[in-house]
């Protein structure tokens, strides 16, 4: 790969997995134009979405905000093809690349990604021959670079880089939050990327948003050392001031977020000695919370044959946890209307499986049941 500065100067990256949505649940198109004319305008190129986002219609609304509006030279694009979500076999799988060529309408794909892999799904990507697809279309010159983003175990990340030297680089979960989580195992993982030589797309940088709005004590961390900067600017300074970073993603919502993501980047500092301090203390105050650290990337939900709210049950949890006057059962109420409840799982444990937090769904929906009364 080229020199990464070269690749992206700008070091932040648009994820496209969280959208602004209409109150039907459509994407807000003409809200994702504004934000996607703010990144351009502001010197970002890198986007970031997904076969399986929004069922398809992540990658439609960057065609019709990014690729009909946009030379293509003035941006790069990520997809990713995922073996074990919306599809049932080889043929499906692969199909995924083709329809994802159509709907993003960008007519080769700067960088591509096998999507989220872990110990339980890695059987799918070699028993389809993923591997081996991507690269012919790499000599195609359909796709210029490719790897894997990855929510595993530090083992199996050195196993697949050992297996397959081709990969352009990695896509990880990395934050300040999950840094020594050994779930996650962020500085680990990062480490071994660096040992193999492989850049990497950082994931998750604000985990799933929840360090944008951090439990209470963090807050009161964050604002005792510096009550002028948004929670999310300490996030992203963590990240974007690693080595070795190709990009890092932020899912933004608003142009709100957007704007906020911008003023970080545009001056770009790393965090210093006194900051790192701070995290430090921050990262403390994570450990010692009852927080459930769901990112709602609501992979968990699809299989669900309950229909389950997963990730809104959590959210509910969350927010009673750090208010004392929450109306808990008017929430729960709302997000469960319609859908199954947490005394309805069954536990079949397919939640568990496509969790790439690794969280024991089940065992915490049991905990969530409480809210129920
Ligand atoms: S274990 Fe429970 S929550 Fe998870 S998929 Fe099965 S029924 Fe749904
Ligand atoms: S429970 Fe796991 S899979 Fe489900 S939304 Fe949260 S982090 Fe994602």
């Amino acid at each position: 790969m080229k020199n990464l500065r070269e690749l992206n100067p700008f070091r932040l990256g648009f994820g496209l997995m969280r959208l602004p949505k209409n109150p039907d649940g459509s994407i807000d198109i003409p809200q994702v134009c504004r934000m996607a004319d703010r990144f351009l305008e502001a010197g970002g190129t890198y986007f970031d979405t997904a076969y399986v986002y929004d069922n398809g219609a992540s990658e439609a609304a960057f065609r019709e905000a990014v690729a009909n509006r946009y030379p293509r030279e003035s941006y790069t694009l990520c997809t990713k093809l995922n073996a074990w979500m919306q599809c049932s076999d080889e043929k499906s799988a692969k199909q995924q690349f083709w329809t994802s060529l159509d709907r993003t309408g960008a007519g080769y794909f700067d960088y591509y990604l096998l999507h989220a892999l872990q110990r339980v799904n890695i059987g799918k990507y070699n028993e389809y021959r993923i591997w081996d697809f991507i690269a012919e279309q790499k000599q195609k010159g359909l796709v210029k670079h490719y790897g894997f983003s990855f929510h595993a175990d530090p083992e199996l990340l050195e196993q697949l880089l050992r297996e397959h030297p081709e990969v352009d680089f990695v896509q990880l979960q990395m934050n300040y939050a999950d840094w020594e989580n050994p779930g996650v195992a962020s500085r680990r993982n990062w480490e071994i990327c660096r040992e193999h030589g492989k850049p990497v797309v950082i994931m998750e940088p604000v985990k799933g948003g929840i360090l944008a709005n951090p439990i209470p004590e963090v807050r009161e961390i964050l604002d005792r050392a510096n009550g002028q900067v948004s929670y999310a600017s300490w996030a992203l300074r963590f990240c974007a001031g690693l080595d070795n970073i190709l990009a890092v993603l932020s899912g933004m919502s608003s142009l709100e977020q957007m704007e906020d993501n911008l003023r970080t980047m545009k001056d770009f500092s790393p965090l210093n000695d006194t900051e790192m301090q701070v995290i430090r203390q921050a990262q403390e105050a994570l450990n010692a919370a009852r927080a459930i650290p769901c990112t709602s990337c609501r992979y968990c939900t699809e299989g669900c044959p309950m229909g389950i709210p997963i990730p809104d049950i959590f959210t509910v949890y969350n927010r009673r946890e750090g208010s004392p006057h929450f109306r808990t059962v008017r929430e729960y109420t709302i997000v469960t209307t319609g859908k199954g409840k947490a005394s309805q799982c069954v536990q079949c444990g397919q939640c568990e499986r496509a969790c790439p937090q690794h969280l024991p769904i089940i065992s915490l929906l049991e905990t969530c049941r409480e809210m129920e009364t």
